[in-house]
């Protein structure tokens, strides 16, 4: 592609574009990344290099980019239906993937309510909750529990029960109020993985014991907290706190919007410590990341309350235009059963454990504070002072120093402040994962 080409596109990119979660005075000073094309774990820029996809493009990318029975699966779809509303009909993806998901999902969860993104999916689950006791005649059960540093996207609802004070706080006066309990975080808490566990599981307790009548559901991001910086809970932790919401009468919902399909070795994280939630939300990976298709599943429990006479006035007002769209339906069902043929739960692990012993030549550099691992979602933060732990400074930009060299090297992934991510397609080959941590490693090496 000619030099002038790139010019042009960026030129244009700078004028009409306003980019999420992005400062745009810095992005338009920057020679943009245009991305054309791809084919498995690489994304190749309009200037035809090529690039590894470190963190699955957002976390969504299970199987890599233009697999030939996804795209098959939505071109088969568009010669018969490319959409047609939920709205009082249905259609033949929606019903074959809803029924799939019914059976791969935790036991209990029995309804899907599909929507279009992970934050619509919250947003679902929060109202879903209130108004569960509502039409029970609980009126006083309005308000929700989060957890510290929780991020569940960016519409109101999903702002209201987000608590990472960078995106949230200047929204604070629009919100609902949320009562916020500490996350697990070992490596920062004094008492490491134990105290942080008892202090979590304290203020749950205690907050329950007091207020769990004006509760009407805690909601979680199970097992590794993504946005956050990839903190992964304590083992045992979250069955804890599904259970302390059951003896509380707190309806639980797990937010499986990162975790979810297969991402932490498990379908579900959930999975991992056999928690059965009220309400689970699902999206990214759910499509193999090819459309925005997201899900809010219900137990029968939850459902069964709104199951009314119309005149009771217990239905459930809410919807989306593209809600159970036929392609991202008919693509998922496709994903799922790559899933199934390729035995990809068997190659998360085996590839985690590659990757756990590949990061070991990291331990001991002298600004890895602690490389987190689950799954394929690991987390590597970076501390000015090994010994104290004493972080970066916010000024450092040390995250998306290590990351642009990164992307000098070939290799794509985005920073959650200090902390390096790497969350590579699930269904890379192991000399693939090897060629993207050593590069993830040199640019570490390079910056620090
Ligand atoms: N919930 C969790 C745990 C997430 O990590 C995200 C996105 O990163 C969301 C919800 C929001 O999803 P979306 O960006 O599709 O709205």
């Amino acid at each position: 592609m000619s030099l002038q080409y790139y010019e042009r596109l960026s030129n244009k990119n700078k004028a009409y574009l306003w980019h999420p979660f992005t400062q745009m005075k810095d992005y338009n000073r920057s020679d943009p990344l245009i991305i054309e094309r791809a084919e498995g774990v690489r994304l190749f820029d309009v200037q035809g290099n090529a690039y590894f996809d470190g963190f699955s493009s957002v976390w969504l990318n299970v199987h890599g980019h233009n697999i030939p029975e996804l795209n098959k699966a939505i071109t088969d779809q568009l010669g018969q239906l490319a959409h047609s509303t939920l709205l009082g009909m249905a259609n033949v993806p929606a019903i074959e993937l809803a029924e799939k998901l019914i059976q791969l999902a935790p036991s209990g969860l029995n309804k899907v309510f599909y929507s279009d993104s992970g934050a619509t999916g919250v947003e679902i689950a929060i109202k879903m909750a209130f108004q569960y006791w509502h039409n029970q005649g609980c009126h006083q059960k309005k308000s929700f529990i989060t957890m510290n540093q929780a991020y569940h996207g960016d519409t109101i609802g999903a702002v209201s029960v987000g608590a990472i004070p960078l995106y949230h706080d200047v929204f604070r006066p629009m919100l609902f109020p949320s009562h916020t309990i500490p996350y697990p975080y070992a490596y920062r808490h004094k008492d490491g993985a134990a105290g942080a566990k008892e202090a979590t599981l304290t203020a749950l307790r205690t907050l329950l014991e007091t207020r769990s009548e004006e509760v009407a559901a805690l909601i979680v991001e199970p097992i590794v907290q993504g946005a956050s910086g990839i903190i992964v809970m304590p083992p045992g932790c979250l069955r804890e706190m599904a259970l302390l919401c059951r003896q509380y009468d707190v309806l639980f919902i797990a937010d499986e919007v990162a975790t979810g399909f297969g991402r932490t070795g498990a379908m579900f994280a959930c999975d991992l410590e056999g928690v059965s939630p009220d309400l689970m939300v699902i999206g990214k990976g759910l499509t193999g990341g090819y459309l925005p298709v997201a899900a809010t599943l219900a137990t029968d429990e939850i459902y069964d309350a709104f199951y009314a006479d119309y005149e009771e006035q217990k239905t459930f007002f809410h919807g989306h235009s593209f809600t159970g769209n036929p392609l991202g339906c008919a693509v998922a069902i496709a994903s799922l059963k790559l899933f199934e043929e390729r035995n990809l739960l068997t190659t998360v692990r085996t590839n985690a454990s590659f990757v756990e012993r590949k990061l070991h030549m990291l331990t001991e550099r002298p600004h890895v504070g602690e490389i987190r691992q689950k799954g394929l979602m690991i987390g590597i933060e970076l501390v000015r002072d090994k010994a104290s732990r004493e972080p970066y400074d916010w000024a450092d930009r040390i995250g998306v120093r290590v990351t642009m060299r990164a992307r000098e090297l070939g290799l794509l992934t985005r920073p959650l402040g200090n902390v390096v991510v790497f969350i590579p397609p699930l269904a890379s080959t192991s000399d693939e994962l090897d060629a993207m941590l050593d590069i993830l490693a040199d640019s570490i090496i390079d910056v620090t």
